[in-house]
């Protein structure tokens, strides 16, 4: 191999060529000759492989240079007859810029459009335009660009208002319409025309070159080298691990460089991965062809000639170099795209553009994408050239998607997704269509893909396989091809148009004639099926095409001619289609209430049927448009209608809807899902349009030509049902019928159907064109009907519409009409409610609804009406009337067969007999008639006055049957059910009904003598009055129930479970909860006779209480004590870096690291919290190993992982399910002893020297003699009273000890991240300071929260730190007594120097709270064997004091410098202080000397002091509380002045704390001394570490920019890290530090602790001690992680207008901070509640457990 890149040099041979080189005597050699052609390749074919491709990689810069100056400017040169500097800037003066944008989207960048002026969706701008545009102001849309694709500003067809932003507003002066050409010099554009046409032949000749071991005619290298390249092509079909995997079996590579090479393999679509002679190359290439052909095609390789790659480099940089020169002026672009589409010599579609695009699919990624961005700056942004590019792409279109087809990569590195940008600009589109038959040629296309037929020629998709569905997807995007041809309808139609339009439906039609009748079923009896039949490829073809449907209805609508002729040629496909059903039925006649009719026999349930029936969609469609434009009156001489025959025309959507109704009927259920999923999506919004709502509609249209007797009896008998009906006894079905309950039951649910379809066809008024509405009435409609539902937010509502232009402002525009907004909370969603005054258009039975919407519509109306105390009935709304085409549709209502059929089913409801009837069959019934009612009722209302309302079905329905039956009247029927006992729920429909009656009956009278007018109006008076007092009686009934319900309800929750009361109290947040409740004697403040302490020999001392707590597991009530049971509480110990306040410093290394000393940057801590629950040892025990044997038997059946890690210690607490992992032991709180005469500091320093000096020398006799230094100190006498070797009595019961071992070792195994080890010397420490960690965490909350200190923690915290303190102060008794001793005599050594502990850190680099905390807990081991009646309390009084001096000079030799302008006058009381602050500052720079600034202001220095050791102080305060149980004094449970006074007085402290060193000087002043002379003082103030002031600010989550868009446009710039200037897919922003990683790639994967893991999960560890919160800005997700196995989801704080978030940036609605909601997320990281919050949400949703959260 050759040598590595980093040491190879330039070839002398080049060194020398490259001196004797001169760019001008090349250019002009080259001006001179005639055939530049021949000159230019010779000048390449010697240079170029002298350049690229010398080395096993390749190295961009350097080779860029040398191709610049050798290859470049000679051309750049020639090109301007001059330097090129000079002559480009000419070039660069006189150019007119484009008034086109054309900026090219990066992947990931942010575009936008607007909802309403974009002419379509596809019209995008970038942000500066956006910004810069009028509709920044309008209803925008953002999304994130995949790439590809241009910013459409100054494209005047592209929008209907403000195409321009500020930037590319045009210049009035300039003459848009000039040549551009007209400013250069004839000789400039004949340089210009010849360089380009050598440099774009040569880079053409290049790309599409497909030899490896020779090169083009006059490319020769003059002299040839034995070197190859093994080069790997991209494919789409191998994974990465994959092609890393074969590439280091084949190349011998590490795994590095192997998923190197496959990243750029992916990026640019190939990659050399081995140089060297043939046969070596060759070898490689032999081992990957073997390792991958298995499974399937082997991956690309090609053993590649140095000189050819090389070429192929330099031909791309020469793209790159043309599209960097056309950018100087529109001329050298004009020049360059008519080089570009010059023919060639082989005639047509030989120009060069037109070879580099049919070539595409053979071309590599990396190659492509640089040739289709030159097309994009040049052919694109040149209007005269983007349309003779667009012609050659139409004449290219069939070969180029062919190829596509066959090609297996991505659409967007396709020559063809360049259709986007041609075929939605509108004039070019209809160019194309009437120039180039575009729209006849996609769609044959189209056809000439799907090959699979049935015999009947209609498509027949077989089962699935990969492959199949992938060129299944690829044909799709012709669809979307159509669908941009189709987007902007015509506003003019020239006879051309007309023409090619009207053959590309005929094509059209064609290909809908292949769906017509497709995938037929027959219903199964007897047995299931055996196989589920393939039903998606069909639906999926129908949901495509539903749009383009849609869409040629919507063109055919803006021309008279156009739409007859396309009503014409559809029938004739209808009837083409109709003669190919060879059904073979039998004629036959119905009868029926004198009625009779011809039809043929035909059951759904017995033949096949087709729910695929596109044609006769597409009729109806069209059908309807005739109506709306009038065309059907005003010329019914040019159209087929007398062709028309009504029967035909229903009945195949007749039987599609038998279908639907036989399936919900329970008939098919033998059919199998496939069926059930057909039928939902028939129903489904993505469908509907062009499916259900489709048949309805030619129900309507047959219906309105038919005699509605006929059509009801064929309706009939479809459903058959026609026997139940027809027969003349019908009435008494009870008696006659028998039988089986199945086929009853069917029956009953196929009535109920066929009367909602009579419903359907009479009520569904609202298209315009059937109903006289406006268009915007029926999505009022639409959204009417959903909020009957239930209110829904923006979202919700959008999806339940179907996809149209109504979807993006027609929603809008309606909404407030009928919906008001209801803001959200810091949870939820903003939502629209419903109007009340909207209530009475609600229709129970509208078209849409499911029959769960519809029962849960129902539900909420009634509810509704409950509440205003109104009647429940809910009649039907009143109708728009028909369209005169659709009119004679009423007659339904009224005719005999209708009448028949409602008196037959009030009769069975007259008198039910089981089974044979349903209540849901009344109910439709009595919404027919009242739909009746109000039919007369308006017909009557509206009639002029002659009075000619034929319509009168109040006289039919009074009218009793013929005879003989001499049926009942429907009237009569309906009187007599009214008082039904057993019709109740109905009963307020059937007096509504007959009210109505009685009004219409009222309004015939008067109209009869009188005007209608008055009459209707007197009669509403009447009414009013008289249902005043009615309602009125009937609100106070409503209220007394409301009550009752209230009470009721109140009762049955107090007798819910305990558990799940608890749960809710434990779920609420923390604030809601109050303090108090096994720990609440503690907090009450005690009679307080003398002022309360807490720390030292005077502290309060609280009662002797007894502390009685109950197990959650047994509900045994246990007492605290030393020598009882155990009792535990649940905890969850995790590192935390939440206080850091160093991000930047490394992880300790676990298995040295000594942590005794805390640095005060917190840069690593671990909090312990606990939910507060409490249990027995022993029953906690038992749970937890039914837990893990739970766990290990799930996990051998399932491989299913769980929220929490047994094998780690994890288990939810068994009450609230929060995630926990160890237990802490509650022990009593300890008692002082009597408080005789203590001894004062000096003396105590002295006792506790001695007392040290003792262990130092029992200790050494411990240690094994070899190990021990010499030392020539003499033996030291202990003092008599106290006892090295005394062994103090364990007073703890063993249960205790045992769980004081277990909380130690697994605070000490997280807290380290190591094994346990009971043993470890480390497990007191890490106790004391997760104790003093969390007691800073939660002061810090308190803070933030602006809480007092005292009584607003919730309980579990006020329980958890008591035992933390208390365990802290036991756990000594668990671990070996001279290694705690060691620890405290370590301690101690920080404070009083002591000559035999080495190393002492430096007070700058210790945490005061973390030394106080471990000191004091760690004495106890001390004290157990002094026996001379020292006070425990004294010496953590001296301790306490020492260490709050120790801080004080901690801050002052930290405080900042001196501000200037804060000179401030203070009072009397406060000088003491400043004084005192000033001479121990003072005396403070004689020890350091000029480190330390002179500080002049007293007043700055006690301010410093003050606040810089307030938290200390209320750490210590919240510390010794706890231990010892003292109330806390009642100023200190609020946020109320002299805070101060109360905290000292409570701590033992002077309120001028100086006083503490200058009371004590001459013993303090040598400690000072020894403070400040340590070495790391120096070093730290000089800028040698971390210098951390106090107080510590509270950390914050990073700031987040208002628009969420910022965000979106920082990502997209930011690449990935790792491999060279690659946009990063998945960008993802740390919340707590604010880097962006690369989140989800390979690229970034790095190995933590022997695993691979993510960018995100890496971080975690370095930034957030294993816990993260990061906002993945691609999809506008929070992301929680922990460790490497958790991770959820959770809600962005950014939300749109409508109150609503949009994860997975789906709708592209602006969206805004939230700063509540940040917040929130805030309070969850600084409580130390994202791991918890995982958990919960895992617990929640299992599918989240399944996510490979380590790697994102
Ligand atoms: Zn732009
Ligand atoms: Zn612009
Ligand atoms: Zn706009
Ligand atoms: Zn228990
Ligand atoms: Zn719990
Ligand atoms: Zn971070
Ligand atoms: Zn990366």
């Amino acid at each position: 191999m050759a040598a590595a890149e980093s040491d190879r040099e330039v070839p002398s041979a080049l060194c020398t060529e490259f001196l004797n080189f001169s760019v001008k005597d090349t250019a002009s050699k080259w001006l001179q000759v005639t055939d530049l052609y021949k000159e230019v390749y010779h000048h390449l074919a010697r240079y170029v492989p002298k350049i690229y491709c010398l080395g096993p990689n390749l190295n961009p810069q350097s080779e860029d240079l040398l191709a610049q100056m050798l290859l470049q400017s000679p051309l750049e040169w020639y090109l301007c007859g001059e330097d090129p500097s000079t002559g480009l800037a000419k070039l660069e003066q006189n150019n007119q810029p484009s008034q086109l944008c054309g900026h090219v989207f990066k992947v990931g960048e942010p575009t936008y459009s607007c909802r309403e002026c974009a002419a379509d969706p596809t019209c995008v701008l970038c942000m500066q335009c956006f910004l810069g545009s009028v509709h920044k102001e309008h209803r925008y849309r953002m999304t994130t660009s995949g790439g590809g694709g241009f910013c459409d500003c100054g494209d005047t067809e592209a929008w209907k208002k403000g195409p321009y932003c500020q930037k590319h507003e045009p210049n009035i002066s300039d003459s848009c319409q000039e040549d551009p050409l007209a400013h250069l010099s004839t000789d400039m554009i004949a340089r210009c025309y010849n360089v380009f046409s050598v440099v774009l032949k040569y880079a053409v000749d290049m790309l599409t070159w497909d030899k490896e071991d020779e090169l083009p005619l006059g490319l020769e290298p003059p002299d040839r080298s034995d070197t190859y390249y093994c080069m790997l092509f991209n494919d789409e079909v191998h994974t990465y691990e994959q092609v890393i995997y074969t590439l280091q079996k084949a190349v011998n590579c590490t795994q590095k460089e192997a998923v190197s090479f496959a990243t750029t393999v992916d990026r640019d679509g190939r990659k050399s991965v081995r140089f060297g002679d043939f046969a070596f190359c060759e070898l490689a290439k032999s081992v990957i062809v073997r390792n991958t052909s298995r499974q399937s095609k082997p991956l690309r390789v090609q053993v590649m000639h140095s000189s050819v790659v090389a070429h192929q480099c330099f031909a791309l940089k020469a793209l790159h170099w043309l599209g960097h020169v056309i950018g100087y002026s529109d001329a050298l672009r004009r020049i360059l795209c008519q080089v570009g589409l010059e023919r060639g010599p082989e005639g047509e579609n030989s120009s060069l553009v037109d070879t580099l695009m049919l070539c595409d699919s053979k071309m590599w990624k990396g190659a492509r994408n640089v040739y289709h961005q030159l097309f994009m700056s040049s052919l694109l942004m040149d209007l005269k050239y983007k349309k003779l590019f667009a012609i050659q792409f139409a004449k290219n279109y069939r070969r180029l998607q062919t190829d596509f087809m066959e090609d297996d990569h991505e659409r967007v590195v396709s020559v063809t997704s360049l259709s986007v940008q041609l075929f939605t600009v509108p004039t070019m589109a209809r160019m194309l269509i009437t120039e180039e038959n575009l729209m006849t040629t996609i769609i044959r296309t189209f056809v000439d893909h799907l090959r699979h037929r049935d015999l009947q020629g209609r498509f027949q998709f077989e089962r699935y396989t990969a492959q199949q569905a992938f060129k299944f997807r690829r044909v799709q995007s012709l669809i979307g091809d159509l669908k941009y041809v189709l987007i902007s309808r015509p506003t003019e139609w020239s006879d051309q148009l007309r023409e090619k339009f009207l053959e590309g439906l005929d094509t059209f039609l064609e290909l809908l004639k292949c769906m017509q009748g497709m995938d037929p079923v027959v219903r199964q009896v007897g047995q299931h099926i055996e196989m589920e039949p393939e039903w998606e490829a069909a639906f999926t073809l129908q949901m495509k095409l539903t749009h383009i449907i849609s869409m040629i209805q919507e063109w055919c609508a803006t021309d008279e001619r156009v739409l007859i002729e396309a009503y014409k040629k559809c029938l004739t496909a209808l009837t083409h289609c109709h003669s190919g059903f060879a059904d073979g039925e039998q004629p036959i006649t119905l009868s029926m209430c004198g009625h009779s009719v011809d039809t043929i026999r035909y059951c759904v349930s017995q033949e096949k049927v087709s729910i695929h029936l596109p044609v006769s969609r597409l009729l109806a469609g069209l059908h309807v448009l005739l109506s709306k434009m009038e065309v059907a009156y005003r010329f019914p001489e040019q159209l087929p209608l007398s062709e028309l025959s009504p029967p035909m025309l229903i009945e195949h959507p007749l039987r599609c809807l038998v279908l639907c109704a036989q399936v919900h009927a329970g008939m098919w259920r033998r059919n199998g899902f496939s069926l059930v999923n057909q039928i939902y999506y028939y129903h489904n919004v993505k469908c509907r349009v062009e499916m259900f709502d489709k048949d309805l509609i030619m129900l309507q249209a047959g219906a309105s030509m038919m005699d509605p007797n006929h059509f009801l009896m064929i309706v009939l008998s479809r459903f058959e049902l026609y026997h139940i009906f027809s027969s003349a006894d019908c009435r008494k079905r009870y008696n006659r019928e028998n039988a089986n309950k199945d086929v009853v039951q069917q029956n009953n649910t196929l009535t109920e159907e066929m009367l909602h379809l009579i419903m359907m066809v009479v009520g569904e008024r609202f298209e315009a064109g059937i109903g006289q509405v406006e268009g915007c009435d029926e999505i009022k409609r639409e959204i009417l009907h959903q909020l009957c539902i239930r209110p829904m937010a923006h979202s919700e509502l959008v999806k339940a519409l179907p996809e149209n232009e109504n979807k993006e402002t027609g929603m809008e525009r309606v909404i407030d009409c009928v919906a008001s907004f209801k803001k959200p909370g810091v949870t939820g969603r903003g939502l629209y409610e419903l109007r009340p005054e909207c209530a009475k258009q609600f229709n129970l039975y509208f078209h849409h609804y499911s029959r769960a919407d519809q029962s849960k519509a129902e539900e909420a109306q009634r509810k509704l009406k409950r509440q205003n105390g109104e009647d429940t009935a809910l009649p039907p709304p009143v109708l728009p009337p028909f369209c005169p085409l659709f009119a004679s549709l009423v007659n339904i209502l009224q005719c005999d067969v209708l009448l028949g059929m409602l008196g037959a089913v009030l009769q069975w409801a007259v008198e039910p007999s089981a089974g044979h009837w349903s209540e849901s069959m009344l109910q439709r019934v009595l919404h027919l008639i009242g739909m009746a009612l109000l039919e007369e009722q308006q017909q009557l209302e509206n009639s002029s006055e002659d009075n000619d309302v034929y319509f009168n079905f109040t006289l039919k329905m009074s009218r009793p049957g013929e005879a003989p039956s001499n049926t009942a009247s429907v009237l009569a029927l309906l009187e007599n059910l009214q008082n039904a006992p057993h019709l109740e729920v109905h009963e307020g429909m059937i007096r509504w009904l007959l009210k109505t009656v009685a009004g219409i009956k009222t309004m015939r009278e008067r109209s009869a003598s009188a005007s209608t007018v008055t009459a209707s109006e007197s009669r509403g008076q009447e009414e009013t009055a008289c249902d005043k007092d009615k309602a009125e009686r009937k609100r106070k009934a409503e209220m007394a129930r409301l009550r009752r319900e209230k009470v009721m309800a109140q009762m049955s929750e107090m007798q819910r479970h305990f558990i799940n009361e608890n749960k809710e109290l434990f779920q609420q947040s923390l604030e809601e909860l109050d303090a108090s409740t096994s720990t609440s004697l503690e907090h009450s403040p005690a009679s307080s006779d003398a002022a309360l302490a807490c720390v030292g020999p005077r502290r309060s001392r609280p009662g002797e209480k007894r502390q009685v707590v109950t197990c959650i597991l047994c509900q045994e009530e246990q007492e605290i004590r030393a020598d009882g049971k155990a009792m535990v509480l649940a905890a969850f110990v995790q590192r935390s870096t939440v206080m850091s306040k160093n991000r930047t410093r490394p992880p300790h290394d676990p298995k040295h690291y000594d942590p005794l000393f805390m640095h005060p940057d917190l840069s690593f801590g671990t909090h312990t919290g606990s939910c507060g629950h409490i249990m027995h040892s022993h029953c906690w025990q038992r749970y937890f190993e039914a837990v893990q044997a739970k766990e290990q038997r799930r996990q051998q059946r399932l491989r299913v992982h769980t929220s929490y890690d047994v094998g780690n210690g994890e288990f939810l607490c068994p009450l609230c399910e929060c995630l926990s992992n160890t237990v802490i032991p509650l022990l009593p709180r300890t008692m002082g002893s009597s408080s005789c005469e203590q001894p004062g500091l000096g003396q105590w320093l002295k006792i506790s020297g001695q007392q040290i000096k003792a262990m130092h020398s029992a200790h050494r006799k411990l240690q094994p003699v070899s190990t021990v230094e010499e030392t020539v100190e003499e033996e030291c006498p202990a003092p008599e009273v106290f006892t090295v070797d005394y062994i103090p009595t364990n007073p703890y019961s063993s249960t205790i000890k045992e769980m004081l071992a277990t909380f130690g070792t697994a605070t000490y195994k997280v807290g380290l991240k190591v094994h346990p080890n009971e043993q470890d010397p480390r497990i007191p420490i890490m106790c004391w300071s997760s104790c003093a960690y969390t007691i800073q965490s939660i002061e810090r909350l308190l803070v933030d929260e602006k809480k007092p200190l005292f009584g607003s923690l919730p309980c579990r915290q006020d329980d958890c730190l008591s035992s933390l303190a208390r365990f802290g102060s036991a756990c000594w008794t668990a671990a070996c007594q001279p290694t705690v001793q060691g620890h405290f005599i370590r301690l101690l050594a920080a404070l009083i120097p002591d000559p035999q502990v080495e190393a002492s850190p430096c007070i700058l680099d210790v945490d005061m709270l973390h030394l106080l905390v471990s000191v004091v807990l760690s004495y106890g081991s001390v004290h157990s064997q002094d026996s001379s009646g020292l006070s425990v309390d004294a010496v953590q009084l001296h301790l306490f004091h020492l260490i709050t001096v120790a801080h004080m000079v901690q801050i002052l030799l930290t405080s900042g410098p001196e501000e200037v302008t804060m000179e401030q006058e203070s009072g009397e009381a406060e000088r003491g202080e400043e004084e005192g602050a000033c001479r121990l500052y003072n005396t403070l720079r004689t020890h350091v000397g000029s480190s330390l600034p002179e500080v002049a202001s007293g007043w700055h220095l006690w301010r410093c002091v003050k606040t810089g050791i307030l938290p200390y102080l209320r750490g210590a305060a919240l510390f010794f509380h706890h231990l010892h149980g003292v109330p806390a004094p009642p100023e200190l449970h609020a946020l109320c002045p002299g805070q101060w006074e109360v905290l000292c007085g409570y701590l033992s402290l002077p309120s001028n704390l100086l006083q503490l060193f200058h009371g004590q000087q001459e013993l303090l002043e040598p400690l000072l001394h020894g403070w400040c002379t340590h070495p790391g003082i120096q070093q730290t103030l000089q800028g040698g570490g971390v210098l951390v002031s106090f107080p510590r600010e509270s950390n914050s989550l990073i700031d987040l920019p208002d628009d969420y868009s910022a965000l979106i446009n920082q990502a997209s710039s930011f690449t990935c890290p790792k491999s060279g200037g690659d946009k990063s897919r998945a960008p993802t922003l740390c919340l707590v530090c604010g880097s962006m990683l690369c989140s989800q790639s390979y690229c970034c994967q790095t190995e933590l602790e022997g695993e691979d893991v993510g960018a995100c999960t890496a971080h975690t560890f370095a930034c957030g001690a294993g816990v993260g919160i990061f906002l993945r800005v691609r999809e506008s997700q929070v992301l929680f992680l922990a460790g490497k196995t958790k991770g959820c989801f959770y809600a962005p704080p950014y939300l749109d207008d409508y109150g609503e978030t949009d994860q997975g940036l789906r709708r592209g609605n602006p969206l805004h901070l939230c700063h509540e909601r940040y917040r929130k997320i805030q309070k969850l990281w600084r409580q130390h509640n994202i791991t918890e919050e995982i958990g919960h949400a895992q617990e929640a949703n299992q599918t989240l457990v399944g996510i490979d959260w380590q790697h994102l």
